[in-house]
């Protein structure tokens, strides 16, 4: 589950699947797959560096989407989030600032912004700029729980109507469930 606001992809790497919760980020091997599946989006890795996380990385990893989650959850139903957590995201950010880095390329100066930091703190730094814009956002409240049963991801609709995280996967299932649901009916 990608291509939600990059701090909602962060907070929906704990799906909820048939045999209970998993963890997309349980570990380097895995947050490394999760990483790789967006690497222009996020941005802050070098090449190949997502496959080369270490524990303190990863450890890193949990810590701000921890953070992420305790201000999101508040806020998206309008409520005040707690200080601790934004200061999580303020000193993430302050660990690993970016700069807007000037190269010489082909005949033209480019900028991209480019972090300091180990792999994990210029992550949880990435995580925590998302956050602070998608926090400050007042879209922020319209963020929806999926409404199939028990998955607990979440996301932004675009659409007013739209009520599942997927319609492939959580909407097929509701789509099914109703049919047999009228089936046992008659
Ligand atoms: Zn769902």
């Amino acid at each position: 589950m990608i291509g939600e606001p990059l701090a909602v992809d962060l907070t929906n790497t704990r799906p909820l699947c048939p045999d209970g919760v998993h963890d997309l980020l349980e570990n380097a091997a895995d947050a490394g797959v999760w990483l790789a599946a967006q690497p222009d989006r996020i941005g802050v890795l070098g090449r190949g560096e997502a496959n080369r996380l270490t524990e303190r990385d990863v450890a890193d990893l949990h810590d701000i989407r921890d953070a992420v989650n305790a201000a999101l959850e508040p806020v998206r139903h309008g409520r005040r989030p707690p200080a601790s957590a934004l200061r999580a995201l303020n000193d993430a950010q302050r660990a690993a600032p970016a700069i807007q880095e000037a190269r010489w390329t082909r005949g033209a100066v480019t900028a991209a912004p480019v972090r300091s930091g180990t792999p994990g703190q210029r992550l949880a730094a990435r995580f925590a700029e998302a956050a602070a814009e998608l926090l400050s956002d007042p879209a922020v409240t319209t963020i929806r729980e999926c409404y199939s049963e028990p998955c607990v991801m979440l996301f932004l609709p675009t659409n007013p109507r739209r009520r599942w995280c997927s319609a492939e996967i959580c909407g097929n299932r509701a789509r099914v469930a109703r049919y047999y649901q009228r089936h046992k009916q008659r």
